[in-house]
């Protein structure tokens, strides 16, 4: 995204991806409001609603035949009052095309970086090797951004400090067949069951299934063998007891570990880091992508015309962080908050889990009713994309 932006300021970008491609498994696939409204913004929501998608207007825990709305966009006062379920990588694609209509962008996929170029102190771009033969190539830049998520290696060569947080759980995803009669356009679904808790993603052409456990319990999810994870899913999703067999082995799921942290500092000179690679998102609402598409607008917003001008200083970077920070740390103490209230209190509940009845109570107040849709939808605050 803050490449496309940067692009039609006219500024020249190199986009680098480790991948080959934007296929990955286990990808957050949700598009907000928010989002959507900058799409907008940017004349390109049409083009993304031709893109095969589902619409999710409501969040809803489900226990049993109950079942609560925590968050209702159909109130939002917005063209765009729901989420948009579409696959990660096609998203990336699309975002990639448009940008390539600008003859100052350039992505290369498959280089994935390896070091910064360093000279008294400045970052002055990156190397990257190219695994096929084995080179190493350089990029120079006035401006190197991190976007390197959670696992971010530009955050690590920078050597900024972390402070971390310890969302209390890890999911574990598997896929499922869809089958004829399933609901269309389902989107998310949550279930949640004694001590269980599930969460089945629409991709169309099968369920993704999240399992989520207690951070570290793992190991004791797989010595309890997988017959008992498919008798615990049907448990919760009897829908889908008729096909938990297709989870063959453990080797087709995948452990997610869930993390949450923040840079103290998000940039040095010559470097900035944003999204994930700033400020680990954990999953919990579905927020991550809202925030690093928030975090590009807002870079883009400042950095596009002193890149334009050659006049980037450190001020400028230090703006991108002050203006991104309080945002994304009341994003973070939200989640925490939904984290203890409800993660942990299926997690450990001994009965079937219902929110809790303070949670329930506040959540038919008008004036807080929204605020989940809110949070969820805009983070913290929107942002608008400045135009030249
Ligand atoms: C299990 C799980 C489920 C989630 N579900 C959701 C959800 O439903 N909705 C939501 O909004 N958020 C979700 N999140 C959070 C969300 O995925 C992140 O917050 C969001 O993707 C951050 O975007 P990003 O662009 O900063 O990083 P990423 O999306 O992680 O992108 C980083 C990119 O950098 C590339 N890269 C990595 N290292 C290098 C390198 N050395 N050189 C070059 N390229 C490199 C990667 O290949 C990748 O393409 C989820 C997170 C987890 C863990």
């Amino acid at each position: 995204m803050l490449a496309l932006l940067l692009a039609r300021w006219g500024v020249g970008v190199t986009l680098l991806e480790a991948h080959k491609d934007f296929d990955r498994e286990f990808r957050g696939n949700t598009i907000n409001p928010s989002a959507m409204e900058i799409l907008g913004r940017l004349g390109l929501v049409e083009k993304v609603l031709k893109l095969r998608h589902a619409k999710v207007r409501r969040f809803t825990v489900q226990a049993g035949e109950r079942r609560d709305t925590f968050a209702d966009f159909s109130r939002l006062k917005s063209p765009y009052p729901y989420v948009l379920m579409l696959p990660q990588a096609c998203f990336l694609r699309f975002l990639a095309a448009e940008a390539k209509r600008y003859p100052n962008f350039r992505l290369v996929m498959g280089a994935r970086v390896k070091e910064l170029v360093q000279e008294d102190g400045v970052v002055r771009g990156v190397r990257w090797r190219d695994p096929k033969e084995g080179l190493i190539h350089e990029v120079r830049a006035r401006l190197t951004v991190g976007t390197d998520g959670r696992f971010s290696r530009l955050r690590k060569l920078a050597g900024l400090e972390v402070a971390a947080g310890s969302p209390p759980m890890d999911v574990f995803w598997f896929n499922l067949p869809r089958e004829e009669g399933d609901p269309e356009d389902a989107g998310a679904v949550f279930r949640c069951g004694r001590g269980r808790l599930l969460v089945l993603m629409d991709h169309f052409e099968y369920w993704q299934v999240g399992y989520i456990i207690p951070k570290g319990h793992y190991a004791r999810l797989k010595e309890a063998g997988l017959p008992a994870l498919r008798r615990s899913v049907a448990a919760l999703a009897p829908e889908l007891a008729g096909r938990v067999s297709a989870l063959g082995e453990w080797g087709e799921g995948s452990l997610l570990s869930v993390g949450s942290d923040r840079l103290r500092r998000w940039h040095r000179p010559g470097l900035l880091l944003l999204g994930d690679a700033a400020h680990v998102i954990s999953p919990v609402g579905g927020i991550g992508i809202n925030l690093a598409i928030q975090d590009a607008v807002v870079a883009a917003n400042v950095l596009a015309k002193p890149l334009r001008n050659g006049h980037l200083s450190g001020r400028h970077l230090r703006s991108v962080q002050r203006r991104r920070e309080a945002p994304t740390r009341l994003v973070q103490a939200a989640q925490d908050f939904a984290q203890r209230w409800v993660v942990v209190g299926v997690l450990s509940s001994e009965e079937a889990y219902r929110l809790p009845l303070l949670l329930r109570i506040l959540l038919r107040v008008p004036v807080l009713r929204d605020l989940p849709a809110r949070l969820i939808a805009y983070g913290a605050w929107s942002v608008r994309v400045v135009e030249d």
